[in-house]
């Protein structure tokens, strides 16, 4: 088949973007500030049986849902990906996610190791990428920062931090998020040259 000029001038196919990271590496604000660079870009926004932060929104943060509402979605199959993080149930709705991949629009993924593994499974395209936080003391004192949580809360997750810490073997990349702009730009980097993978929109010759 000859290769032509205009397969690559056409939109490719969407491409999940999935984003980890222990709580208090600073993913919220890192995926944040791309997705306003980045306005093709959408979040998909997940289900959780959590309560609302302050300052958090319903339907932008989170869909926040009772547990038996998630469940009843989970046995339907509304969940490209579920886990419980924390005590609590998260979910990926499905439908909005693969409608807007079919139109070719890229979706970021904010989601657990666990949620990242059956993610790939299934869409083996996703390119998946760890958020690391500079040390774990660095860690212990951003959880204690943002005053949030409460004590025990924090102790926990910064004791999951170090068990996720060791999923990294299957992701893609790392960015070690010490400087806001730093991370944003190495995240934006890795969006682009993603973006510009010739297997993403001809078939490599066998
Ligand atoms: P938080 O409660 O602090 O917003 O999130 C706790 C953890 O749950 C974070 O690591 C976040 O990435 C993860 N999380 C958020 N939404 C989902 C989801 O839909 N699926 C999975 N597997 N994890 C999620």
């Amino acid at each position: 088949m000859t290769v032509s000029i205009r397969s690559f001038t056409k939109r490719g196919p969407g491409i999940v973007f999935i984003v980890s990271a222990p709580s208090g590496a600073g993913k919220t604000t890192l995926t944040r500030e791309v997705l306003s660079s980045h306005p093709e870009m959408s979040l998909s926004v997940s289900c959780t049986t959590r309560a609302p932060r302050e300052g958090e929104t319903p339907g932008k943060d989170y869909h926040f849902v009772s547990e038996t509402v998630f469940e009843r979605r989970r046995a339907a199959g509304d969940f490209a990906e579920w886990a419980e993080v924390h005590g609590k149930l998260y979910g990926t709705p499905r439908r909005l996610l693969e409608r807007r991949l079919r139109r070719g629009h890229d979706v970021l993924l904010d989601i657990d190791v666990q949620g990242a593994r059956q993610i790939r499974e299934h869409f083996a395209s996703a390119v998946a990428i760890f958020v690391l936080p500079p040390s774990l003391d660095e860690l212990r004192r951003r959880l204690a920062g943002r005053g949030t949580d409460a004590w025990k809360t924090i102790e926990q997750r910064w004791r999951n931090a170090r068990h996720e810490i060791q999923e990294i073997r299957g992701y893609d990349y790392f960015i070690v998020n010490r400087d806001v702009d730093e991370a944003v730009k190495r995240l934006a980097a890795i969006i682009e040259a993603e973006r510009l993978k010739v297997c993403r929109y001809i078939r490599k010759p066998k």
